[in-house]
């Protein structure tokens, strides 16, 4: 049915989100979730610590209740230079979903970071990735990697041009939430609505919020197969 609501990138209290990983799933339940990717921000120091305990939660609520919780990692600002390495650890610790807190234009996030997330078999999402360049947008295509279309305040300045360089080179964007308290987290309404607010048509926007979303399921459970 048409309210299933997909979502890749939500925060817990592991960093800097309000809630514990298992009451945010419970309520991603109840606002009409069927998948949701929790990826807290960290780095060397804190992903050791992090991931298996998202790892843990996130088996405990897929088993009990009637939704797939993945667990993963936003990578977040990081030397560029050190994504690539990272983002292999953080899988190595457990996590199936890499995104990368990308060049938005509301933080001194590194300069390079996109391209270095880009260039990354590693990585599934940049989220906010900002000013993309052109050619960074068609690495994502050719990679496979999604570039986040955000309804945040702050990251969500650049969807437009986010979503503009995704038709272009035929980069798959994706709506998520980025959510960091229950209020942010989306509904199917949402989804559609920050999506076609970033200049969408309406084909686009429901390939958008319904078949990206399945795609980027297809690319985790691709690589859980083919875990080293
Ligand atoms: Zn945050
Ligand atoms: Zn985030």
């Amino acid at each position: 049915m048409s309210a299933e609501v997909y979502d890749f990138h939500t925060h817990t209290y592991l960093s800097d989100g309000e809630l514990s990983p298992i009451e945010l799933i419970r309520r991603a339940i109840v606002r009409g979730y069927r998948v949701i990717g929790l990826a807290d921000h960290a780095g060397p120091g804190t992903m050791e610590v992090v991931v298996p305990q998202l790892v843990d939660a996130c088996a405990y609520c897929s088993q009990h209740w009637d939704i797939l919780a993945i667990p993963g990692v936003e990578l977040t600002h990081l030397p560029p230079g050190e994504i690539d390495r990272c983002a292999r650890e953080a899988r190595r610790l457990g996590a199936r979903l890499i995104v990368v807190h990308g060049e938005t234009p509301v933080e001194p996030v590194p300069p390079g970071t996109n391209a270095a997330a880009v260039a990354s078999d590693a990585v599934d999402v940049v989220a906010h990735p900002g000013l993309l360049l052109l050619e960074e947008a068609g690495e994502a295509c050719r990679r496979g990697i999604f570039l986040e279309i955000s309804p945040r305040r702050g990251h969500s300045l650049a969807n437009g041009h986010v979503a503009r360089l995704s038709e272009a080179t035929g980069a798959r964007g994706i709506v998520n939430s980025d959510g960091h308290s229950p209020a942010d987290l989306l509904t199917a309404e949402l989804a559609r609505h920050v999506a076609r607010c970033s200049g969408l048509g309406e084909e686009m926007v429901r390939r958008v919020v319904k078949d990206h979303p399945r795609a980027l399921l297809a690319r985790i459970d691709g690589r859980s197969g083919r875990r080293a």
